[in-house]
């Protein structure tokens, strides 16, 4: 059984998308299915499990969209009304007297009989209480009409929808006091490296800090992900069986490391003898090599392990996949194009995501660009597409992708 389909041709790379849409048909055969009901007030970074359709006309009845007068457009022959009454936000309205106009303020129930709301400005109070309207008025003038907004039976939000403080917001102003969202993503992350120890411990001969890890965990739950922290893999093989052995009540293993090319690759070995295993030798850089595959029937992927490679990868292949196996349509980051404001004069067999910002209204990129160097994305707001088979001289276009698109 493979079915993500046959890895490329060996030598040539897989593109960018290609491997993405291979993650994502993964991905929607397995979304998650369970769901929960929880208060509104909880909802946010979910994602929504039902199609919200509105029970409520939006407003529920015409109200004023100003501090001003209500009147009958055709009451006004351009001699000073009466006011009949009063009306503020929150009460409700008798019908208006004919020939007469209403006091009223912004949000208030504009009164049966009334077509129009002229501002307060174009209006003058006479010594007798009576108001004068300067300027001919329209119908409808300064109403908001019953349903402007949204209609009973209408679709709002439709299921899939990643829900934020404006959707929790707009659920808020259709009553909905709860919604039903998607259980969490529960996802696995698990750092292999001999290398490899956690910060706070003094650094021996030939050891590095583990930075991958607490970044994965971070970005994760920022995803709305339930995040087990599987720690530190060592390399070797029984030890990599034994721990994916442990990661049964997950949705994912998310591994970083151990996938270059010519390393002994206890990941592959362990998803090869007991699952299945995809190496895909990816047209991106940083971060070339990618594994995809199954431990027990649980997926794995397993990302490069240079931290400005996992970033990469993460970013542009790890996060739709999660958002697509919680039903999530759109999981692909807004780009712009964007002047670069450096040459590119070799061109690269493989997609190039520099780590750039945007200066002056072009995109410059940062000094070192090593995959090893983390640094690089500290000092990014973005990431500066180049795409294969391509030279650039400043002023070109280049896509531009800002981190807060993908950082959330
Ligand atoms: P690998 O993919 O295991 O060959 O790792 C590639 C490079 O990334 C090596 O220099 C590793 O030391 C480094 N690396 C791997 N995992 C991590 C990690 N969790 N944190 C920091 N660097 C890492
Ligand atoms: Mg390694």
């Amino acid at each position: 059984m493979n079915p993500v389909g046959k890895p490329g041709k060996a030598g040539s790379l897989m593109a960018v998308e290609v491997a993405l849409a291979r993650l994502l048909e993964m991905a929607e055969a397995s979304t998650i299915g369970e769901r929960e009901r929880l208060p509104l007030a909880q909802v946010e970074g979910r994602i929504l499990a039902d199609d919200l359709v509105s029970t409520l006309d939006l407003p529920p009845w015409p109200n004023s969209a100003m501090d001003g007068y209500a009147l009958r457009v055709a009451d006004w022959t351009g001699e000073p009304l009466m006011v009949s009454q009063k009306i503020f936000a929150g009460q409700a309205p008798g019908p208006l007297k004919p020939g007469t106009c209403a006091r009223i303020f912004t949000g208030a129930p504009v009164p049966a009989g009334a077509d129009c709301v002229e501002m307060q400005e174009n209006a003058e109070v006479q010594a007798d209480e009576r108001v004068r309207f300067i300027e001919a008025m329209a119908p409808g003038q300064n109403i908001r009409p019953q349903g402007q907004e949204t209609t009973v039976g209408e679709l709002v939000l439709p299921a899939g929808t990643r829900l934020g403080p404006i959707e929790q917001g707009l659920a808020a102003s259709l009553g909905c006091a709860e919604l039903n969202v998607v259980r969490k993503v529960r996802v696995a992350v698990l750092s292999t490296g001999d290398e490899l120890i956690e910060p706070g411990q003094p650094l021996g001969p030939g050891q590095i800090y583990n930075s991958n890890r607490v970044l994965l965990c971070s970005w994760l739950q920022r995803l709305g992900c339930e995040v087990i922290d599987a720690g530190i893999l060592p390399d070797d093989l029984a030890a990599t069986r034994a721990r994916l052995g442990e990661l049964k009540d997950v949705d994912l293993i998310l591994s970083t490391g151990g996938v270059s090319v010519g390393e002994a690759d206890f990941l592959g070995i362990a998803l090869s003898e007991e699952g299945e295993l995809t190496l895909w030798k990816l047209a991106i850089k940083p971060g070339k090599p990618l594994t995809f595959g199954h431990f027990r029937g649980v997926p794995v992927i397993g990302l490069p392990g240079n931290p400005a490679s996992t970033l990469v990868t993460f970013a542009l292949l790890a996060r739709p996949y999660l958002l697509r196996r919680q039903g999530v349509k759109e999981v692909e980051p807004l780009k712009f194009q964007v002047p670069a404001g450096f040459d590119w004069p070799k061109a690269g067999n493989r997609r190039e995501y520099l780590r750039g910002r945007l200066e002056n209204g072009r995109a410059i990129i940062y000094k070192n660009q090593s995959s090893g160097v983390l640094r690089s994305a500290t000092w990014a707001d973005g990431l500066v597409e180049v795409l294969e088979d391509r030279t650039l001289i400043e002023g070109d276009d280049v896509n531009f992708i800002p981190l807060s698109e993908v950082l959330s």
